[in-house]
């Protein structure tokens, strides 16, 4: 079975720009995968002989009034339920966010193995741009740049250095 990425956080962090980089082609979409065919939120990858599926997610707009427990969308809990690890995706420019400390107390929850990757730091010091994520709790935060591809072969060897 190959593993199952799936790619979390608030809107425009860059959760799509990555997809299309972990997936390489707009229209990755497969024929082999039985029920997924006419799905754009999946793709497949592969990183030496492992392949992987990818799945974008949308949907994380926090409801406030209804409290932080449905902070991710019905539709997003479970993809991350069901996913063999999830890429947490912060906007290394913009800081962390309330918004990003909402998603990582969910993403603690959920018991899951938890990926943080810090993007857009095309043109800065990894060691400077990632330092304040350490507050997420969610341990050492991989910089990237899904824009321009800096790092994207590392953050996949990363991400399935388990699988
Ligand atoms: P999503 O809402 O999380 O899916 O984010 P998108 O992939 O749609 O990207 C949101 C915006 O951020 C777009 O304007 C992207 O071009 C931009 N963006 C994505 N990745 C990067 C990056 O690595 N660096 C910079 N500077 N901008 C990026
Ligand atoms: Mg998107």
């Amino acid at each position: 079975m190959k593993p199952t990425l799936v790619l979390v956080g608030r809107p425009n962090v860059g959760k799509s720009t990555l997809f299309n980089r972990l997936t390489r082609t707009r229209d990755a979409i497969v024929a082999d995968i039985p029920g997924l065919t006419r799905d754009r939120h999946y793709g497949q990858g592969r990183v030496g002989n492992k392949p992987y599926l990818v799945m974008d997610t949308g949907g994380l707009e926090p409801v406030i009034k209804e409290g932080i427990l449905h902070a991710m969308a019905k539709q997003t809990l479970q993809a991350i339920d069901e996913a063999d690890k999830v890429m947490f995706i912060v906007d290394g420019r913009q800081g962390v966010t309330a918004h990003d400390k909402i998603i990582a107390e969910q993403l603690r929850k959920s018991g899951q193995k938890i990926l943080l990757v810090v993007n857009k730091t095309e043109g800065m010091a990894t060691a400077v741009v990632t330092a304040e994520f350490y507050e997420l709790g969610l341990g050492d935060p991989c910089a990237i740049s899904a824009m321009h591809g800096d790092n994207i072969q590392e953050l996949a060897d990363l991400a399935l250095v388990d699988f």
